[in-house]
């Protein structure tokens, strides 16, 4: 462990990683090269998400090669959120820096998010991509398109363009470990828990190396996990569409019968609306009850009380 000195904060940086083979050792480098410029004690702590590649050997190696970094090795793929979580109930430091195995966020910007920390007497400071490098069309519309989305239909708000990147003190740390919901969606909790928060703005790069490790259903999964664990608008959605049905099929139901009292309307003919109304609201309701069963998936998930994460071995962590 790391010694305090007087009052000077010490820093952990949390590095999720997973089938990162082809960058641990530039990732390591680079930001132990930054690390050592630093005038506070530091460590890394690794966590690996169930990697199948060598990632598993490469980060034993770099801790057997350094006191200064520990290693969470997890029993099988449990995602980065989980990763991250693990990273932050196992940090006793006073402040985190949570980054991305692949420098699309780059450690050379540490010093200058510690300084705004000190200079603003901030809590948090959370990083915001101001443009994102070497990331197709398709994953930086849906990405912006989503952050819109849940700021539209959560209770709360969340900065945009805003990724997991970001520097935590200890009361956050503190905060964040009484979480217990299992589908953490982590950069809109650290904003739940308030405190002080400000935006560092960035140019996020592209990977050094390898492919993206979250394919189009992780997004998802994790895209409607933020959504659910963060909004009930989807249900009231529900009853606003239930609403406007029966007042479509009251409204339909008086004009018919007017009609055929009055002789203006020739309901018989009307096979082809019939079949539109019973499959549209057939529609609506299986979507409605969809998304019930949304809600319900997850209440299921929460009742079981699994554990987020399991861990397999722990390198450099004193027991
Ligand atoms: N990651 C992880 N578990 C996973 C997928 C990704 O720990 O199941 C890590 C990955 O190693 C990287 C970070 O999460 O450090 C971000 O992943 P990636 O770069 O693939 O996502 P992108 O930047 O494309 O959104
Ligand atoms: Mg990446």
């Amino acid at each position: 462990m790391i010694e305090k000195e007087g009052n000077r904060k010490n820093l952990a940086v949390i590095v999720p990683c997973y089938n990162e083979e082809l960058v641990i050792a530039e990732s390591y480098r680079r930001t132990r090269e930054v690390l050592d410029q630093l005038s506070v004690p530091t460590e890394i702590i690794y966590v690996n998400d169930g990697s199948e590649d060598r990632t598993y050997t490469m980060l034993d190696e770099i801790a057997a090669s350094d006191p200064h970094v520990k290693v969470i090795h997890f029993s099988r793929n449990f995602g980065p959120q989980a990763a991250v979580t693990a990273g932050i109930n196992h940090c006793d430091a006073d402040l985190a820096i949570i980054l991305d195995a692949d420098m699309q966020d780059p450690p050379e910007l540490i010093p200058e998010i510690l300084s705004l920390r000190e200079r603003e007497q901030a809590n948090v400071v959370y990083c915001v991509r101001k443009s994102r490098e070497g990331e197709s069309f398709f994953k930086r519309l849906t990405a912006k398109a989503f952050y819109r989305m849940l700021n539209y239909m959560s209770e709360v708000s969340f900065p945009l363009d805003t990724g997991d990147f970001r520097l935590i003190d200890r009361k956050v740390m503190d905060q964040f470990n009484r979480f217990h919901e299992r589908g953490k969606y982590i950069r809109g909790l650290i904003s739940w828990v308030g405190f002080k928060q400000v935006p560092f703005y960035y140019e996020r790069e592209a990977r050094i190396a390898g492919e993206s490790k979250y394919p189009f259903s992780k997004m998802w999964k994790f895209a409607t996990t933020a959504m659910l664990y963060f909004s009930k608008k989807p249900l009231r959605l529900a009853i606003t569409l239930g609403f406007i049905a029966v007042m479509v099929g009251l409204v339909l139901a008086v004009w018919f019968t007017l009609g055929k009292i009055y002789g203006f309307s020739n309901a018989e003919t009307g096979w082809t609306s019939i079949m539109t109304s019973v499959i549209f609201f057939g529609g609506v309701q299986l979507l409605t009850v969809g998304v019930l069963g949304q809600y319900i998936g997850i209440l299921f998930d929460e009742v079981k009380g699994r554990p987020e994460y399991i861990i397999d071995e722990i390198r450099n962590f004193e027991e």
